[in-house]
């Protein structure tokens, strides 16, 4: 099975590196949805967040806030988005997980066209018991 995210890790296929450790390595995203968004990918091929495991995940989230530190200080924008999608219905398309996190500025015309729902009587209740009976 071919992965461009395990391709440009083992230096089979170019980037541009911006930031790596022994368990990250992150680089410019080649269809930025500005210039200077960037994805930080862990070395590991993980399919998605939950199936990271927790002391990558904890290098992720690092190397995560040193980028993004980064882009602030070195591209100066007035603001910054940190995402990932999750599975094809949330619009994930490398399945290599990544966490992208992309430069913003006022009036850049960049909108997730939301459609927000309201919970009927019990309903909030009935959704946060179906969710908390599995944290343990
Ligand atoms: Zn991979």
């Amino acid at each position: 099975m071919s992965c461009i995210f395990c391709d440009i890790i083992s230096g089979k296929s170019p980037a541009e590196i911006i930031y790596e450790d022994d368990k990250v390595v992150s680089f410019l995203d080649v269809k930025p949805i500005h210039f200077g968004h960037i994805l930080v990918v862990p070395k590991g091929h993980y399919v998605d967040f939950l199936d990271i495991p927790e002391d990558n995940l904890l290098s992720l989230i690092h190397a995560t806030r040193i980028v993004a530190g980064a882009i602030m200080k070195g591209l100066k924008p007035d603001g910054y988005n940190i995402f990932s999608n999750n599975g094809v219905a949330a619009g994930q398309s490398v399945f290599h997980f990544h966490m992208h996190i992309t430069p913003r500025y006022f009036n850049d015309e960049i909108k997730f066209m939301l459609n927000l729902k309201n919970y009927k009587e019990t309903e909030m209740k009935k959704f946060a018991d179906r969710i908390r009976q599995e944290i343990q």
